[in-house]
């Protein structure tokens, strides 16, 4: 088998050059392709999101998957073969630049460790392709920042992973709660949680990861409170556990508690813990009515109820709703119901480090996200 060396030397660039976008462009209706009706996509670092996400795109309408990024020349041999991918359009970490000259690759799909997102989505921004990048965007809201300049820079799209913000039972107590159908909101509860199995992956290494079960399901229940709750919190309190040191070395969560509180009034209550499973619960309660997702936040059904009962609409594979409505927004300009640009991404990553400092401190961190 030939080495991850051998395999950079002998990954060749593609030769035609791409227009950037300017800057007035990212606004309107973009139209990058070349037929402007299908966006094409490569995925970097093809773990096991990676995989979900291309046998979900076998279903997509609007997005198809045309080029990989791998560190590993096994999975590159076998992705080419599995999904039809031409030799010209697959490129490892270190050739990967090269990209921007390839006109069969519109946007590019990160889906790495979350500690190399960041100069992943800037390098892909310098090549001109659009990024999609999964959650958490980045480390910390500075990295985060760094990846909306530069993709405004480059004229660029940037959008975050974030599958449940298509997915139709969530938006249609979006659009009860909208309609005023659940009267004031007051209250949100969220749990997320799993029991991580193996130690030594790169989740439970703060280089990596850039901290435990609040960079990786956390972010569940601060995404979830803010667009069940539809307001973005000003404040945050946060109290930390940790039951197994060892495993949960030092700067990686195991388990915290957190509460935000949002300036209509409202309060969230969550977990976050890698130590418990069957921890995946958003529950909103208003004056006139509730609405309950379990799961919430699982790759599905997502099932859920409000007080006037049971929610049916269909399930759909949530990474192709996704992949579909992205083409949307890049292709079309359409604007999602909830937004997933950087800006969305970053107001997480702002909320994570407040949450963070109040574990620390043992103080109510006040947030500003606008
Ligand atoms: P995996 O470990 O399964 O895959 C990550 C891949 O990244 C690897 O297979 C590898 O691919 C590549 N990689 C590059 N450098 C490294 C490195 N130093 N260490 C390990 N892998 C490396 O992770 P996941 O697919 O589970 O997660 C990837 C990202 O997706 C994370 O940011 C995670 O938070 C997010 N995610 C989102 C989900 C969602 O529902 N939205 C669900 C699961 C994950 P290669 O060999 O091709 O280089």
């Amino acid at each position: 088998m030939s080495s991850r060396r051998d395999f950079i030397r002998t990954v060749s660039a593609p030769v035609m050059v791409m227009p950037f976008l300017s800057e007035s462009q990212i606004q309107t209706p973009v139209r990058f392709d070349v037929d402007g009706k299908v966006l094409r996509i490569a995925l970097m670092g093809l773990g096991s999101y990676a995989t979900r996400v291309a046998e979900a795109m076998r279903s997509c309408t609007r997005a198809k998957l045309t080029g990989i990024i791998s560190g590993t020349p096994s999975k590159v041999a076998d992705w080419k073969g599995k999904y039809n991918i031409a030799e010209k359009n697959c490129y490892n970490y270190e050739s990967f630049d090269a990209i921007r000259n390839n006109p069969d690759i519109d946007a590019v799909y990160i889906t790495t460790p979350n500690a190399l997102h960041k100069e992943q989505a800037i390098r892909l921004a310098r090549a001109g392709k659009h990024v999609i990048c999964e959650k958490p965007m980045a480390l910390n809201a500075i990295e985060g920042k760094e990846m909306i300049d530069a993709c405004r820079k480059a004229s660029v799209h940037l959008l975050v992973g974030y599958r449940l913000h298509f997915e139709a039972k969530t938006l249609e107590i979006i659009r009860m709660r909208n309609e005023g159908e659940f009267g004031q909101v007051l209250f949100f509860q969220g749990l997320s949680g799993f029991r991580i199995g193996n130690p030594s992956q790169w989740r439970l290494k703060k280089e990596l990861a850039g901290g435990g079960a609040m960079m990786d399901i956390g972010i569940y229940s601060i995404n979830g409170a803010r667009y069940m709750i539809g307001e973005d919190p000003v404040w945050v309190t946060a109290q930390e556990v940790k039951t197994d040191p060892l495993k949960f070395g030092e700067g990686v969560d195991e388990t915290i508690t957190f509460q935000m509180g949002f300036p209509g009034g409202a309060i969230a209550s969550c977990l976050s813990t890698y130590s418990m499973s069957n921890l995946d619960r958003f529950f909103l309660n208003g004056t006139k009515g509730f609405a309950e997702l379990k799961p919430s936040t699982g790759y599905g059904p997502i099932l859920g109820r409000t007080h006037k009962g049971e929610l049916t609409q269909p399930h759909a594979t949530h990474q192709t709703t996704q992949m579909d409505e992205m083409a949307a927004i890049i292709l079309d300009g359409k604007k999602p119901m909830v937004p997933v640009d950087g800006e969305e991404g970053l107001k997480d990553l702002k909320i994570i480090d407040a949450i963070y400092k109040a574990v620390k401190t043992g103080q109510r961190i006040r947030i500003k996200l606008d």
